[in-house]
C-alpha cells in the first residue's frame, strides 16, 4: 500500500510518514501541489493524504483529476478549517475522508485503514484480462497466469497508463525503489519475463516497443483486415 503525503507543515509531514511506516504502509512526502501532481503522474497510490491549503494552491482543486485518472485511489483532506461548511465542501469536490486538526494520530491510522479497505481495488479490467493490483493476479480468459513481482508492476503501470508512451526512465522511477541503483536492463527483462509467460502462451500482444522512446500498453491489438 502506497501513500502520498502533501502537507506543507514539516513536522507534520514526517511525523505522519514516520508513523505510517510503522503501521506498513509506503508514502512518499511532498510540500506542494505541484510536486504532488509530479508524483502522481509517475507512480500509482493507494490514498492521497492531502492538506488543504498548500502554498501554491488548494488541494481539493486537484481532487476532479485524480479521481478522473484513478478512480479507486482514495483522497483524504486535512484541513485546519473547523467548520461544517468547509468539511461538506471537501467531500462535495471528491474527496472520501476530511479530517480537521489537530487530529489524534491513532484515529487518522484507524480512519485511513478503513479507507483502503473500502476503497482499495483499482483493478484494471480490458477485454478479457483482469489485472487485479492488490492481489498481484492476471486473469485472462478465467485462467490465472503466473507473473509476479517487478514484470507485474511494469505491466500495471504500463496498463494503467495505455494512452501513452512510458519510458524506461519513467518506468524505473515508478516502480524501483531506488532507481539510481539499478541499471535500466531491468527493465528489459521485466518486458521479456511479461513476453515470455504471458503474451507467447496466451498468443496475445500487451507491450509494444517504441524506439529511442519506451514502451506502450497496446492490447488488444487492432487486427486490421
Ligand atoms: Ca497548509
Amino acid at each position: 500500500m502506497r501513500i502520498l503525503i502533501i502537507e506543507d507543515e514539516v513536522t507534520l509531514n514526517k511525523t505522519l510518514a514516520e508513523g505510517l511506516k510503522e503501521f506498513g504502509y509506503q508514502s512518499d512526502v511532498v510540500e506542494t501541489l505541484k510536486d504532488g501532481e509530479y508524483y502522481l503522474d509517475i507512480r500509482n497510490y493507494d490514498l492521497i493524504l492531502m492538506d488543504w491549503m498548500l502554498p501554491d494552491g488548494n488541494s481539493i482543486d486537484i481532487i476532479g483529476d485524480i479521481k478522473r485518472n484513478t478512480p479507486k485511489t482514495a483522497v483524504v483532506i486535512l484541513s485546519a478549517r473547523d467548520d461544517n461548511a468547509s468539511e461538506i465542501e471537501a467531500l462535495n469536490a471528491g474527496a472520501d475522508d476530511y479530517i480537521r486538526k489537530p487530529f489524534d494520530f491513532d484515529v487518522l491510522i484507524a480512519r485511513i485503514a478503513a479507507r483502503l479497505r473500502f476503497g482499495g481495488s483499482n483493478i484494471i479490467e480490458i477485454d478479457d484480462l483482469i489485472i487485479n493490483p492488490e492481489e498481484e493476479k492476471i486473469i485472462y480468459k478465467e485462467k490465472e497466469i503466473e507473473l509476479k513481482g517487478k514484470p507485474f508492476e511494469v505491466l500495471t503501470h504500463l496498463a494503467r497508463h495505455r494512452d501513452q508512451i512510458v519510458s524506461k526512465e519513467q518506468l524505473l522511477d515508478a516502480i524501483w525503489e531506488e532507481p539510481e541503483l539499478v541499471t535500466p536492463n531491468v527493465i528489459e527483462v521485466a518486458i521479456n519475463q511479461i513476453r515470455q509467460k504471458m503474451d507467447k502462451p496466451l498468443g496475445i500482444t500487451t507491450i509494444e516497443t517504441v524506439r529511442r522512446r519506451g514502451y506502450r500498453f497496446c492490447f488488444p491489438k487492432e487486427i486490421s483486415n
